[in-house]
C-alpha cells in the first residue's frame, strides 16, 4: 500500500493528464488479482444524463478503471469501493517544503499534492480488498472498486461508472473525512462570467471601459447573494458558520499594462444546499450579475454574459437511518474503539451521482490535511486503519466466505 501510494502520488494526474495514474492503477488491481477493466468516458451519454455536469474539453480517451471481485455464494449486499484518480494543480509549489509530486515520507506523514485528496483512500481500497484476498476469502454479493476521473470538476466520471452499472447496493468513496462518516454535501455550481469593455489608450482613459474594474461591483454584488444564502441555513448546515462558500478562482484579463482592459473573465465556485435545484441557483446568480451591472453606466447597455462549464450539480443526502451508516459506523468503530459521527460537507463528492441514482453512499478515509492547499500530507497510519475498517465492513455488509 506504501508502494502504491508513493507511485500514485508521484503521477501529476491534473485534469487531462489522469491516464499515467490510472495505468498503476491498473497495475495495482491485477496484483490484487482482480481483473481491471476500462469504463469509458461517452460524451453523449453523458450529456444525456439529466446528473451530469456540462463540459467544453475533450473526453473521449479518457477513462474510469474498474475491478470486479467476484461474488461466491449468496446473500450478500453489493459494494462499490470508490476513489478518484484526479488531482487539483498544485497552486504554488514555491510555498510547499517539498515537490509537490514528489511523494515524500517525513515520519508518520506522506506528502505530496493528492496524498490525502485521495490516492492514500485509493490504496486503502486495494489494500482491503488484497488483504482479504490473501486469506482466501471471497465475497458473497459482487464488490467492484473504481478509480474514477473528473472528481475535482464534473464528477462526470463516477457519473459514467453508475450508468455503466450495475446498480448496487451501497457505495463508499474513500475520500479524507477520518473517525467519522459523511452523509450529507453541499452542492457545487461554477459559472464564469465574460465582461467586455471598450479598449483605449491610457493617455485617454476616460475614453474607454475597464474590463477589470467593471469586474469589481460583479464580485461584490456575488458576495452579497453568499452572505444572503449563509443567513439561515438548514440542517445538517446550521452547525456550519459559514457552510455555502463563494469563490473566485480565477481571473483573466486585458491585455497590455498601457491598454484599457477590453476583456475580463472571472470564473466563480458557489454551494448549495441539498434541495436546492441547480436551475434556482443560476437564476440566482444571473439575477445579482444583472442587478449590479444595470448599476453601471456600460455594463447596463453591455451586459456580461454568464457561462456553465464544469460543477452545476445538487447537494445529496443519505438518510440517517440507511443501513450503510449503522454497518460502516460499526466497523469504525470495532477499529478505533469508537462510534464516529455522522457529518454533512460543504463540498462536494463523487457520492453524489450514487446516491442521485438511488444508491445510498457515504465517505470515509484517511486523516489529510493541506486539501487543495500546500504541504498536502496524509498520515500513514491512518491509511492503514482505513483499509482494516474497509476489509472489516466488507465482511459485515457483503459477508465472507
Ligand atoms: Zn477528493
Amino acid at each position: 500500500m506504501d508502494e502504491l501510494l508513493r507511485r500514485l502520488v508521484a503521477e501529476p494526474t491534473v485534469l487531462g493528464d489522469e491516464e499515467p495514474g490510472q495505468e498503476v492503477m491498473r497495475e495495482a488491481f491485477t496484483e490484487a488479482g482482480l481483473q481491471p477493466r476500462d469504463v469509458r468516458l461517452d460524451a453523449d451519454q453523458l450529456r444525456a444524463s439529466p446528473f451530469h455536469s456540462p463540459f467544453s474539453w475533450d473526453v473521449t480517451d479518457k477513462t474510469n478503471v474498474v475491478a470486479d471481485w467476484e461474488p461466491t455464494g449468496s446473500g450478500g449486499r453489493s459494494l462499490v469501493l470508490n476513489g478518484h484518480i484526479d488531482v487539483v494543480d498544485a497552486t504554488a509549489d514555491r510555498l510547499w517544503r517539498t515537490a509537490p509530486f514528489l511523494a515524500t515520507r517525513d515520519g508518520d506523514w506522506l506528502y505530496g499534492r493528492g496524498a490525502g485528496d485521495m490516492k492514500a483512500g485509493l490504496a486503502a481500497i486495494v489494500g482491503s480488498v488484497r488483504g482479504l484476498r490473501r486469506l482466501g476469502l471471497a465475497p458473497l454479493a459482487a464488490v467492484q472498486l473504481q478509480s474514477v476521473v473528473e472528481e475535482e470538476c464534473t464528477g462526470n466520471g463516477a457519473l459514467q461508472c453508475v450508468l455503466a452499472g450495475p446498480s448496487v447496493d451501497a457505495a463508499v468513496i474513500a475520500e479524507p473525512f477520518p473517525a467519522s462518516v459523511c452523509v450529507s454535501q453541499v452542492g457545487v455550481l461554477w459559472f464564469h462570467v465574460d465582461i467586455a469593455g471598450a479598449p483605449a489608450h491610457v493617455g485617454e482613459t476616460g475614453q474607454g471601459v475597464n474590463a477589470i474594474e467593471a469586474s469589481f461591483p460583479i464580485v461584490a454584488a456575488l458576495h452579497r447573494l453568499e452572505a444572503e444564502l449563509n443567513e439561515s441555513p438548514p440542517p445538517p448546515f446550521d452547525t456550519f458558520e459559514h457552510p455555502l462558500n463563494l469563490n473566485v478562482g480565477v481571473i483573466k484579463g486585458g491585455s497590455w499594462p498601457s491598454t484599457v482592459a477590453s476583456e475580463c473573465t472571472l470564473s466563480f465556485r458557489i454551494g448549495l444546499y441539498p434541495g436546492v435545484h441547480v436551475d434556482d441557483m443560476k437564476e440566482r446568480v444571473e439575477r445579482a450579475i444583472a442587478a449590479a451591472a444595470a448599476e453601471h453606466p456600460y455594463l447596463d447597455a453591455h451586459p456580461p454574459t454568464v457561462r456553465y462549464d464544469g460543477f452545476a450539480c445538487e447537494g445529496v443526502s443519505v438518510p440517517a437511518d440507511d443501513p450503510v451508516i449503522d454497518v460502516l459506523s460499526t466497523s469504525i468503530e470495532r477499529i478505533t474503539g469508537e462510534r464516529p459521527p455522522a457529518i454533512a460537507s460543504t463540498a462536494t463528492t463523487d457520492a453524489r451521482a450514487f446516491v442521485q441514482h438511488g444508491i445510498p453512499a457515504v465517505c470515509f478515509g484517511p486523516h489529510a490535511e493541506g486539501l487543495h492547499g500546500v504541504d498536502e500530507r496524509v498520515f500513514w497510519p491512518s491509511v492503514v486503519q482505513t483499509a482494516q475498517v474497509l476489509a472489516l465492513f466488507i465482511r459485515d455488509w457483503c459477508g465472507l466466505a
